[in-house]
């Protein structure tokens, strides 16, 4: 008999806040039907809008710059996860942030039937992410993420999709986000070393140019 089960893999990308992995996974996705991006970040800022009960318990975590409880966002992407269809990659981009949760991950992928292919780490020096950070602009309607430099929109202060005024996330303060960097460090980094000792890991310069960024990932799991 046929086995008709869809299989789906997962795609981690990982680096440092600012170091373009929503914008390059976003990039990948819109080029292709069988990619779909999927970002923690955008899950739990869904939640805090709709004020679900683990939105109203992450958005003080996320103010701070801090992680929201492994256990909330574990089941929340877990939950996702189980509710996609059919064929896919999930390029899964802010998700395991931490040890713990990459042990979450492995956990959701059995009970999901997904297979891990590579977890893409985005290398950006230090320097690179700040200046990308302040210029960070997103829409506060669709989503949509600009850099008044890298990615500028077509008329300042506008979004090309849907027209609304761009913003500056609440999160990209100087201060949140010197914490942001420190959490990524003490408790992100080690998440790196997680996925080299079993050769998944994929080192990928994430300083370019965007589209030479995109193929390069592209072809970090191919
Ligand atoms: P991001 O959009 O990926 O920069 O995430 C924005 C904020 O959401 C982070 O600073 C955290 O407060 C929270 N967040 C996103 N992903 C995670 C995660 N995997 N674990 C814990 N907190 C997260």
């Amino acid at each position: 008999m046929l086995n008709y089960l869809a299989v789906m893999k997962i795609v981690i990308f990982l680096g440092a806040p600012g170091s373009g992995k929503g914008t390059i996974a976003g990039r990948l996705a819109e080029a292709d039907a069988a990619l779909r991006h999927v970002s923690s970040g955008d899950l739990l800022r869904d939640a805090v809008k709709r004020q679900t009960a683990a939105g109203v318990e992450a958005a003080g975590y996320m103010k701070r710059g801090e992680l929201v409880p492994d256990a909330v966002i574990g089941q929340m992407i877990g939950d996702y996860l189980s509710g996609m269809a059919g064929e896919c990659t999930v390029l899964l981009d802010g998700f395991p942030r931490t040890v713990a949760q990459a042990e979450i991950l492995d956990a959701v992928a059995g009970r999901c039937g997904a297979e891990l292919t590579a977890a893409i780490l985005l290398d950006v020096a230090d320097g690179i992410i700040v200046e990308r950070i302040a210029g960070r602009r997103v829409c506060p309607k669709c989503g949509a993420g600009y850099h008044v430099k890298n990615i500028p929109p077509r008329v300042a202060g506008i979004c090309d999709e849907c027209g609304a005024g761009l913003v500056i996330r609440k999160d990209d303060n100087p201060e949140t986000v010197k914490n942001r960097l420190a959490v990524y460090k003490a408790q992100t980094v080690p998440v790196i070393e997680f996925y080299g000792t079993r050769g998944l890991l994929r080192r990928v310069d994430g300083a370019g140019l965007i589209d030479d960024i995109v193929r390069m990932a592209r072809r970090a799991w191919a």
